[in-house]
């Protein structure tokens, strides 16, 4: 049996410069995939250019995080400032590389979950933050990948359960295979995620909202909430299940109200204004998946 063996700090320095690279295909997923033109929303052939003048970026002006320190966060054509988002979503994503080891077992596949709703996370914050968008073309996939996540799970079922105790290793994908590991355990609905929670995670993600969002349209006659807000719950959803999903929803609308309500006191936002939401529930994500039940509890022991 194949065994992964290295320090924890030794896989993390390993995986950070990863992240900086995968971060910087970020900034190209956040950049084009919101365009209006579906040739601008290529992000596989079109080669890198600086968005103010078109001229294409040179492999040694493209390097993550040290080109912008050496051009001084300034297009090396035209001058343009590049914004900080883009230093700061390459730093982002080699922090969630280098730390994700030191929290979930490295190469498993809870690892490779928790990598990439951080990484699907950061990408949907900016596109929400800068465009009020969350692109189809990242949130239906995640969908179909979160269910998918739950069939090792469901293939190898209990034969493969029983080997947990055999230290970390590649074949923990299978007997790792889903749910919130190596955090509080979901006791609703259990420590694994199965394909009926994941299911069900991606029709309430829809359903509830969507009829919450019904009503209040009804109501104050406007559109509510943004369709990209149910399939981002929808895509969560499937990922870790209906509980946590329910969880993030109520976090991220308590966040909204946080922001919202004093901008709303200070007149510089009305009943009307868009927030972006899906920033709201990106912040709450990992709150919730890791200490969602130990808030619940304490919140369920202060009310009684
Ligand atoms: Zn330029």
């Amino acid at each position: 049996m194949f065994t992964i063996d290295l320090p924890t700090w030794f896989l993390s320095v390993l995986l950070a410069p990863f992240g900086l690279i995968l971060g910087s295909f970020g900034n190209v997923l956040i950049h084009r995939l919101p365009q209006e033109e579906k040739a601008d929303r290529n992000v596989v052939t079109k080669p890198s250019h600086c968005p103010s003048c078109k001229t294409p970026i040179r492999w040694f002006h493209n390097v993550p995080l040290l080109s912008w320190l050496w051009l001084r966060g300034k297009c090396a054509a035209c001058g343009w400032r590049i914004p900080v988002r883009y230093p700061l979503v390459e730093c982002l994503t080699g922090a969630l590389l280098a730390g994700s080891v030191w929290i979930l077992p490295f190469g498993t596949l809870i690892w490779i979950k928790g990598v990439l709703c951080g990484y699907a996370l950061i990408v949907l914050f900016f596109t929400d933050l800068t465009e009020f968008m969350l692109p189809d073309a990242i949130q239906f996939p995640l969908m179909a990948l979160g269910v998918l996540f739950t069939l090792p799970q469901l293939i190898a079922g209990q034969h493969l359960t029983r080997i947990t105790t055999t230290g970390w290793n590649f074949l923990e994908v299978f007997t790792f295979a889903n749910g919130v590991q190596q955090a509080p355990a979901w006791s609703l609905t259990g420590p694994v995620v199965e394909w009926q929670g994941s299911l069900l995670g991606l029709t309430v993600g829809y359903g509830v909202p969507a009829l919450l969002n019904q009503a209040y349209k009804w109501i104050r006659k406007t559109d509510g909430l943004g369709m990209g807000d149910f399939k981002m719950l929808a895509w969560l959803g499937a990922f870790w299940g209906w509980a946590p999903m329910v969880g993030i929803l109520f976090g991220g609308a308590l966040l909204g109200s946080a922001v919202g309500l004093p901008l709303m006191l200070l007149r510089k936002a009305s009943g009307q204004t868009m927030l972006p939401f899906g920033c709201a529930l990106a912040l709450a994500t990992p709150v919730v998946v890791f200490y969602g039940p130990a808030l619940l509890s304490a919140y369920l022991g202060l009310m009684q």
